[in-house]
């Protein structure tokens, strides 16, 4: 199994540690060509606008809509919003998951935090709760049919979703120590 990574701006690098340390071979995706060949993508973490004019400029916004269309996709913070239909004051970038989001909607004072995050998906038996660390993070305000929501806060907002091959998370697993969000994803691909 082949897995990339864009890896335009942010947190790429994190993700192909993770992946390797699952045995995964991680590529990065730059140009449209790099997408040929891998069965999974992972949009990293960044700043959603940078990433967005970037994937503009190197025409990677088409092949990867083609490649979601047939794909497993999994954004983590700048990349669910990117991968979101609607941003709440904003144009929609790749647009293709049915999830509305708000960007840094932690405020600018408390902009990262760590919480724990109970995660029915993951338990595998094991019922700890994942560690969830947030960066300028987003948070979904909608969630439309057929997605759902697989991870909230304690006080209710949701920060994870998933409609069928498509993850997003608006933490940052590849930050944590915890492989249970890649190998999920990784499930996700082989599916
Ligand atoms: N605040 C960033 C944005 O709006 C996302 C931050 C992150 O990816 N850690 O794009």
């Amino acid at each position: 199994m082949k897995i990339g990574v864009l890896a335009l701006q942010g947190a790429f690098i994190e993700h192909i540690h993770k992946l390797r340390e699952l045995g995964i071979q991680g590529s990065e995706v730059r140009l449209p060509q790099d997408l040929q060949g891998i069965d999974g993508l992972v949009i990293p973490g960044g700043e959603s606008t940078a990433i967005g004019k970037l994937m503009r400029s190197f025409e990677l916004v088409e092949p990867i809509r083609r490649f979601a269309a047939r794909n497993a996709v999994w954004g983590t913070c700048a990349g669910m919003i990117l991968m979101a239909k609607r941003i709440e004051s904003g144009e929609p970038i790749l647009g293709f998951m049915n999830i509305a989001v708000e960007r840094n909607a932690f405020g600018r004072q408390i902009d990262s935090f760590e919480e724990d995050l109970p995660v029915a998906v993951l338990k595998e038996g094991d019922t700890r709760p994942f560690p969830g660390v947030f960066i300028r993070a987003p948070r979904l305000l909608e969630v439309h049919q057929p997605v759902h929501v697989i991870a909230s806060l304690a006080d209710g907002t949701a920060v994870a979703a998933v409609e069928g091959k498509w993850l997003a998370t608006a933490f940052h697993p590849e930050l944590s120590r915890d492989l249970r969000f890649h190998r999920y994803f990784m499930e996700m691909v082989r599916s």
